[in-house]
């Protein structure tokens, strides 16, 4: 027998998710069919469609935002600094503890040849607009090759402006990606950044 149409549409759709195969796509569709209710669905479709919808990513720092940026419009936050990240979840896991009270600024990946992304592909010329007033660029990018890199391209562009550029890096392993550091470790780096020359 052969599932019916609609239902290997649904174990096609969740075998798009990254580290979704077959048996769990089609448990997924299973479960989908058996227990949950027909509102359960309806609100999963609709946040699903909400979210691709709704969220953008900030035109100022790159965070993803929901019709304003909580971050940039936050005016208790410090204007003098400003965290460049790689990615927009290294935003969302500095923020869940706290750490960093200013500004960030997302590059939207790191400089990697082997991949053909070069500095004119991220996020990096709309940094250069809003240094005025901020008094330190704090480099919070992986311990990667292109990390390292992408780091040293951006220290080199900022030499021509009057501010103290950082880079966190106690704490954080070589080779490592931000995801993968505890809170501690984090916090540790952050408070231990150091002048970046
Ligand atoms: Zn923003």
């Amino acid at each position: 027998m052969k599932y019916p149409e609609s239902f290997l549409k649904l174990i096609e759709d969740f075998k798009k998710f990254p580290g979704i195969g077959s048996k769990t796509a089609e448990r997924l569709a299973l479960f989908t069919l058996s227990s949950m209710d027909k509102e359960d669905v309806n609100l999963f479709s609709t946040h699903l469609v909400d979210a691709k919808t709704k969220i953008s990513t900030c035109p100022i720092c790159g965070v993803l935002m929901e019709s304003h940026c909580g971050i940039c419009e936050d005016e208790t936050r410090s204007q003098k600094a400003i965290m460049v990240v790689s990615d927009e979840k290294d935003v969302f896991i500095l923020e869940k503890n706290h750490i960093f009270d200013g500004l960030y600024h997302v590059l939207g990946g790191s400089i990697d040849f082997s991949r053909g992304i070069q500095a004119e592909d991220l996020n990096i010329d709309s940094l250069f607009k809003r240094l005025n007033g901020v008094e330190e660029v704090i480099l919070s990018l992986s311990g990667t090759v292109e990390g390292e890199l992408t780091a040293q391209y951006l220290k080199e562009l900022l030499k021509r402006y009057n501010l103290k550029v950082s880079r966190i890096a106690y704490g954080i392993p070589v080779g490592a990606d931000l995801s993968y550091a505890d809170d501690q470790t984090l916090e540790r780096a952050l408070l231990n950044r150091q002048k970046y020359e």
